[in-house]
């Protein structure tokens, strides 16, 4: 679907575990790697986020073949970054991108973003932008072992702590950790950043509480509704979304 393909080029970086991987199973179709194409599948992997009716057609379609279907990475699964399109007026976009003439025409099929399980049933998200590839591995073996793999359901700060690292907040920075789903290692504070939120939200997070610890850490209301609206536009339930902004 509408993606920056990343999340393929994580399973295709897998160049120690693709022969064990090719030995279990037959890739029918992989955009990134094959010409071929099949839409004869045991287990689809979908990446990217659905912005066209055609692209909900087409899954319509692989959910009525697939067996097991699971998203691959934040795109498919929460709309992720995608999901900043949804600040705007679907005619204005047509506009600035495409010119006055694309608001009236039937050539752009684009509509307001949607994560796959709003248009069809999804057995297994695998979360991350992009995604974690041992994360990925673990829920492949799980399904080759006919297991449903397990998303974890806590947050960021604890694969944090985990990896040894000094937290943002107690260095004057600010983090999502908090109320993002765990899976990553936390990679992003591990090598000198913040957590942004790219995998989501764990399932019931306090955003609430995570807005007034975001704004006892010096970030305004609206910058603490940014923060969090960034890779989750709309899906914070709080605050006014601002046109282009994060
Ligand atoms: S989740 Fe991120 S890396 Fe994966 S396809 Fe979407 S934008 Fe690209
Ligand atoms: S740096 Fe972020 S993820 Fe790590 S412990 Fe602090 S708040 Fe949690
Ligand atoms: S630390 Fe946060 S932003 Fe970085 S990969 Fe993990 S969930 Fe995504």
């Amino acid at each position: 679907m509408t993606s920056c393909e990343g999340c393929q080029l994580v399973v295709l970086s897998c160049e120690t575990e693709l022969p064990d991987i090719l030995s279990n199973i037959n890739i029918v179709y992989f955009r990134e790697a094959m010409s071929e194409k099949s839409s004869d599948y045991d287990i689809a992997f979908i990446e990217g986020s659905v912005t066209t009716d055609k692209e909900a057609r087409k899954l319509r379609k692989i959910r009525k073949t697939a067996g097991i279907v699971v998203t691959l990475g934040a795109c498919s699964s929460t709309g992720g970054l995608n999901r900043l399109k949804n600040r705007f007026k679907i005619d204005e976009l047509k506009e600035g991108v495409y010119g006055k003439e694309a608001v009236t025409s039937r050539t752009f099929d684009t509509r307001r973003v949607r994560a796959v399980d709003k248009v069809i049933d999804v057995d297994f998200h695998l979360h991350g932008c992009p995604i974690s590839k041992d994360e990925f591995l673990k829920a492949f073996n799980s399904l080759l072992l006919g297991l449903t793999p397990a998303a974890p359901n806590y947050p960021v700060c604890t694969d944090c702590k985990r990896a040894g690292n000094a937290c943002v907040f107690k260095k004057g920075g600010a983090c999502l950790g908090p109320v993002t789903r765990a899976g990553c290692d936390a990679i992003c504070v591990t090598y000198g950043s913040i957590c942004w939120g790219c995998r989501g939200f764990v399932n019931t997070p306090n955003i609430t509480a995570h807005i007034e610890t975001l704004k006892r850490h010096g970030k305004s209301e609206q910058e603490a509704v940014d923060m969090l609206n960034l890779y989750s536009t709309g899906l914070t339930g709080r605050g006014k979304l601002r046109k282009g902004t994060s």
